[in-house]
């Protein structure tokens, strides 16, 4: 247990979260349990203009619905909140005077106009660094008693970082090792803007330091920030305390090159978000969860994009990860999305689940969509097709043809495979199963098999047509389980509307 590990996971409310979010998430939280530390949300909405209005609640779902939940965080308590930077707002603008008297960071006046002309002068690029910061109208250049008169009069003005001249950063990322900065390559970052607001950089800096936080988990796009966090840190004073950096690999397209986007969902058929989102009325952005996953597949396969502890293990619980995880196996390139080993998490996570619960759930989705079963139908339903499901709703979509009436036949193959001497068969077949003694598979399958040899017709005849009488395509679970799970009457009625069926296409040829 080590209560100075702290780590927090810090998304801006500006939309969906993207899956990548939640193996930033996933990450932070691992780590944390690790040590016994604690894994914090904060909430950062400093960007009134990008602010997207259910997305802070978007983020609570899916950290929910996942099980990441935070035990610190806006509605989570927490002593060092609030956890909402729109809630903190004095803070920064306390934090930023403190800097301007220390020297470290100064008042800017600039119209817009006079920044365009700097971006101008400089081909577009509106660099306010220590070469240009001279030319502006800043309190750097104007007099004390100028920018007090100017403050007073109520002039807009924005607080900027004096970055200094000529200096190396150096960041020791625990998955990049050493990246260096030179200070020549960077501008005068704004941390107070004319709205009162704090920049990204001055929030994200000021709240690492009073939460405490002992290692910052981000993504790579995050990493050139670094440089004016560390800059900010020694700025302050804080570099004794500044937190531990670990820029997490890009997830990447499933092929050719590219980060994984949100638009890449739509582009290639499959969720990127945890949960749907939808951006306006009428329009739904696909999610892990309404695809189907089990969020524990979901995590599983999201531990391992980017991360591995070096052996062939692929399934883990999550006491497991937390065990194994460590940030120095974590990969410096991008880990490509795959969507096939995701579906495959989850089959291998459908496929571990048995008992009493999960009974309960199969039983209760068949019952929302209409069809009574009992406990005893649902424990058949389970075993006949828990081999064959990728996703929890595979039960209802594999299970209700046995309760509903048949819709159609795979018409491919009754024109490849259907001979018309297979009616006499299917005759004969009704009649073994109608007298039948007792009714189970084991019963079902010494008598067809019986049947078989006396008839000159092959199992790879027989079978796949049956199954296609019983649930419309010839693949499936065993037939004799098949037969037996569908019932003596309903499976004599089958025979004979296929049988009807055949005869009228027959008629109508
Ligand atoms: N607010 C940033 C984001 O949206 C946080 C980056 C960080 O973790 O510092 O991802």
């Amino acid at each position: 247990m080590d209560s100075s590990v702290r780590l927090r996971f810090a998304p801006s409310p500006t939309g969906p979260l993207h899956i990548g979010g939640i193996r930033t998430a996933l990450y932070n939280y691992l780590f944390a349990r690790k040590y016994g530390g604690s894994f914090i949300l904060r909430i950062e909405d400093t960007d009134q203009g990008r602010y997207v209005q259910g997305a802070e609640q978007y983020i609570i779902d899916c950290l929910n619905w996942v099980g990441l939940v935070p035990d610190e965080g806006p509605g989570f308590g927490g002593p060092y909140g609030p956890y909402r930077q729109s809630d903190r707002k004095p803070i920064y603008v306390e934090h930023a005077l403190a800097l301007i008297n220390k020297g470290e960071a100064y008042y800017a006046f600039d119209t817009g106009e006079e920044l365009e002309n700097l971006r101008a002068a400089n081909g577009g690029n509106q660099k306010y660094d220590f070469v240009t910061r001279n030319q502006m109208r800043n309190s750097l250049v104007l007099s004390e008693d100028e920018t007090n008169r100017l403050l007073k009069a109520g002039l807009s003005y924005v607080i900027r970082l004096k970055v200094p001249e000529n200096q190396e950063v150096q960041i020791e990322d625990i998955i990049r090792g050493q990246v260096i900065f030179k200070t020549t390559e960077l501008d005068d970052k704004v941390l107070i803007k004319s709205d009162g607001m704090p920049t990204y950089h001055m929030a994200n800096v000021v709240d690492d330091y009073l939460m405490k936080i002992s290692h910052v988990i981000r993504g790579e796009e995050w990493l050139s920030s670094t440089a004016h966090h560390v800059l900010l840190y020694r700025a302050f004073g804080w570099l004794d305390q500044m937190p531990k950096f670990a820029h997490l690999p890009l997830i990447m397209k499933p092929t050719g090159n590219g980060k994984l986007s949100k638009r890449d969902g739509a582009q290639f058929g499959f969720p990127v978000f945890p949960i749907s989102w939808q951006p306006k009325e009428g329009e739904s952005l696909l999610g892990f969860r309404e695809f189907g996953f089990e969020p524990e597949a979901l995590l599983n396969f999201l531990a391992l994009l980017g991360w591995n502890n070096g052996t062939e293990q692929e399934i883990y619980s999550m006491e497991e990860l937390i065990q194994a995880f460590s940030l120095e196996k974590i990969v410096k390139s991008g880990a490509r999305f795959d969507f096939e080993k995701g579906k495959w998490f989850n089959q291998q996570y459908l496929h571990q689940k048995s008992g009493f619960p999960f009974i309960q759930r199969i039983k209760d989705d068949f019952i929302n969509n209409g069809i009574q079963v009992s406990d005893e139908i649902a424990v058949q339903i389970f075993d006949l097709f828990k081999d064959r499901v990728l996703f929890f709703k595979d039960y209802l979509q594999l299970g209700k043809v046995y309760f509903l009436e048949l819709e159609s036949y795979d018409s491919e193959f009754i024109i490849k495979k259907f001979k018309p001497e297979f009616i006499s068969v299917l005759q004969s077949v009704s009649e073994i199963l109608n007298h039948l003694e007792f009714w189970n598979p084991e019963q079902i399958e010494v008598a067809l098999k019986e049947f078989l040899k006396s008839a000159a017709i092959k199992p790879g005849e027989l079978f796949p047509l049956l199954r296609v009488l019983i649930s419309g395509i010839p693949t499936g679970p065993d037939a004799f389980k098949m037969i037996s799970f569908l019932g003596r009457e309903k499976m004599v009625i089958r025979i004979y509307k296929f049988i009807e069926f055949i005869n009228t296409k027959k008629q109508e040829a």
